[in-house]
C-alpha cells in the first residue's frame, strides 16, 4: 500500500472532527526549539516516529466565548468537551495511520513532564512539545502579543493536539507575516484579569493561576490550609467548602484544570469568526484601565522607534514579521 498523502491525512483528520490540520517537518522542529535552554523536540518523545508533526485544531464554541466572565464554569466544561473530541479524533488518526503501516503517537495538551516536577506547585509546567509552536511550523497561524496562537479562521479560539508519525508525506509552510495587530490593538492585554500580558511575552506562572484555576497549585494550597487548621469545626467547614467541591469536580473531569481562563482569546479580533459571531458581545472590555493603556502606548512608541524587546527577537520565527502585519 502506498503511504498516505498529506491531503489524505488532512481529509481523514477533518472527517474525524478536526477543524484545522497542518503538517510540520519534525526535523525542522528539532532544529528550531522554541526555548533552546530547554529544547522539547519531537525526537525527544520518540526518536523513530517523529518525522512529521500533524497538528490538529478544534474551535471552541462561540456560545461559550460569548459568556463574558473569565471564570464561568460553563466555559471550562465546554472547552473540556471540545478537548475530549479532539483527543479522540487524534487517537483515531493514530490507528488509521498504523493500519497503513506507520506507527504514530498522540501529543495531548494535557500531558506535562511529571519527571521534571521539583516539588514546587507554583512552577510553570509545560507540555512535551509546545503545541502552539508546532501549529506555527505546520502553517496554521502565528503567535500574538501574549504568545497565543492566532489562526485566520478562529483567531486564538482553538484547542490543539499533535500526532507524531514518520509518514513520508508533504509538509506545510510557516507563514512569514504576523497575524497579530500588535500593541496598537492590545485587546488581550486590556482584558487580562491577571494583567499578565507583556510586550510579545507573558508572565506564565501568574497566568497559570487563571488558566488552571483549580489546578495542582490550588489543590496543594487548599490541602495545606485544611491540615494546618487547628480548629476541628473550621477544618470540617474547609473540607466541605465550595473550593473543595470545585476541586473535586475538576479532578473528575479536568474542567478548571486543563481548561480555564481564555479571556485573551475571547476578545482577540483576529479570526473570521470574530466579526461574524462574537463582536456584538465582546467589543467592550470592562477590565481595561488607564495604566494598561499607558503600557500599550509605550510599546507602540518603542516599536515606532525601531526598538523591539528581546522577547520578540527570541520568538520572531513564530510571531512572524510585524513590520508587514496589519495595524489595529
Ligand atoms: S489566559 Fe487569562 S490570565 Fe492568561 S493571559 Fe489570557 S487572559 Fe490573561
Ligand atoms: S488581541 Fe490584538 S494584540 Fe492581542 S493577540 Fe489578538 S491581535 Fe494581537
Amino acid at each position: 500500500m502506498a503511504p498516505p498523502t498529506a491531503e489524505a491525512i488532512k481529509a481523514r483528520a477533518r472527517e474525524l472532527g478536526a477543524d484545522l490540520v497542518g503538517i510540520a517537518d519534525g526535523k525542522v522542529m528539532d532544529a528550531h526549539p522554541p526555548d533552546p535552554r530547554d529544547p522539547r523536540r519531537p525526537s525527544d518523545v520518540t526518536a523513530l516516529d517523529a518525522g512529521r508533526v500533524i497538528v490538529m485544531a478544534k474551535r471552541v464554541s462561540a456560545g461559550s466565548t460569548r459568556i463574558l466572565a473569565w471564570n464561568d464554569r460553563h466555559k471550562y466544561y465546554n472547552d473540556e468537551l471540545a478537548l475530549t473530541l479532539l483527543e479522540t479524533a487524534s487517537l483515531e488518526l493514530v490507528y488509521w495511520l498504523e493500519d497503513r503501516g506507520f506507527p504514530a503517537i498522540v501529543i495531548p495538551p494535557t500531558h506535562v513532564d511529571p519527571w521534571r516536577y521539583d516539588g514546587d506547585p507554583e512552577r510553570h509546567q509545560t507540555t512535551l512539545i509546545s503545541l502552539t509552536h508546532a501549529a506555527v511550523e505546520a502553517g496554521l497561524g502565528t503567535l500574538g502579543l501574549n504568545l497565543q496562537l492566532l489562526t485566520p479562521e478562529f483567531g486564538p479560539r482553538v484547542i490543539l493536539t499533535a500526532v507524531l508519525c514518520s509518514v513520508p508525506c508533504a509538509t506545510d509552510q510557516r507563514r512569514e507575516a504576523a497575524l497579530c495587530l500588535g500593541p496598537s490593538c492590545g485587546r488581550c492585554l486590556k482584558a487580562c484579569p491577571g494583567d499578565t500580558v507583556r510586550h510579545w511575552d507573558r508572565d506564565w506562572p501568574t497566568c497559570d493561576r487563571y488558566r488552571s484555576p483549580h489546578g495542582f497549585a490550588t489543590l496543594a494550597e487548599h490541602l495545606e490550609r485544611i491540615v494546618s487548621e487547628p480548629d476541628a469545626a473550621k477544618q470540617k467547614t474547609l473540607i466541605r467548602s465550595e473550593e473543595s467541591f470545585n476541586l473535586w469536580q475538576s479532578i473528575l473531569r479536568g474542567a478548571g484544570v486543563i481548561t480555564g481562563c481564555r479571556r485573551c482569546e475571547d476578545v482577540c479580533p483576529v479570526g473570521a469568526d470574530y466579526e461574524a459571531m462574537l463582536k456584538d458581545a465582546l467589543e467592550d472590555i470592562p477590565e481595561h484601565t488607564a495604566a494598561k493603556q499607558a503600557r500599550l502606548d509605550a510599546m507602540v512608541e518603542a516599536e515606532r522607534a525601531g526598538d523591539r524587546p528581546a522577547s520578540y527577537t527570541a520568538q520572531c520565527r513564530w510571531i512572524g514579521d510585524i513590520s508587514v502585519a496589519p495595524k489595529a
